[in-house]
């Protein structure tokens, strides 16, 4: 589901706002996991990750050199080219890199801007949905908890739990909260992430169904 990129010669762009950003892969999909879970989306997945998770699926982004720079101009007629005006900025660590040009850009063009990110990196852009899922290995920045509005968290092993807690303290008193199983742990876990919501009600289950259905 990969469209041409338009490759643009644009300098990197960390620090000053970014009028290309480094592009590893752009589909027209369902969003899978999360509050937004069944909507249609446009996925603009960037280039460049320091935070290092072990179980990280798209280590293949780590590497901002190893994507082209597409300018901002592009990816936006790319993202309105289907019906759908949902885009979820992704990476690699999105916020590695200014969003305000493309989000700005976005919003002009009549679409809605959703981020999934670690939290690690000052939010830039402007936001419709922000989706913080932190990460043990770069601990996300209070700011950007703060303005959360949705908390995702990985559950990899039973200590997880307290440390949802330990986000969710951190969170507004509107954010969504979410515990989701890491996919390989899946079997192990969700019966312990079914009684914990099950205790713990301010919670939510959210599942990867994009992986059950077998789409991106
Ligand atoms: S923050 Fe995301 S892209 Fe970066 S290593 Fe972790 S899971 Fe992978």
């Amino acid at each position: 589901m990969l469209h041409e990129l338009p490759v643009t010669s644009a300098a990197p762009t960390s620090g000053a706002p970014a009028l290309a950003l480094p592009l590893m892969e752009q589909f027209y999909t369902i969003q899978g996991e999360g509050y937004n879970t069944g909507r249609a989306a446009y996925f603009v997945r960037l280039g460049g990750c320091d935070v290092g998770c072990v179980w990280c699926d798209v280590k293949e982004s780590w590497d901002v050199d190893a994507h082209p720079r597409v300018a901002v101009a592009d990816i936006v007629t790319m993202a309105t080219a289907h019906a759908g005006r949902n885009v979820v900025i992704t990476g690699g660590e999105p916020l590695m890199h200014n969003l305000r040009p493309l989000t700005t850009a976005l919003q002009t063009a009549g679409c809605q801007t959703w981020i999934e990110t670690s939290g690690a990196y000052p939010l830039s852009g402007q936001w419709d949905w922000i989706c913080v899922s932190p990460k043990k290995f770069k601990a996300p920045l209070p700011e950007v908890l703060a303005a959360a509005h949705e908390l995702k968290i990985i559950i990899f092993n039973k200590s997880d739990f307290a440390w949802a807690e330990q986000h969710a303290a951190q969170v507004s008193p509107t954010c969504r909260l979410y515990l989701q199983p890491e996919w390989s742990k899946a079997p192990q876990m969700m019966p312990l992430i079914v009684d914990y919501v099950k205790e713990n009600p301010k919670w939510q289950v959210s599942l990867q169904t994009h992986k059950f259905l077998d789409i991106p």
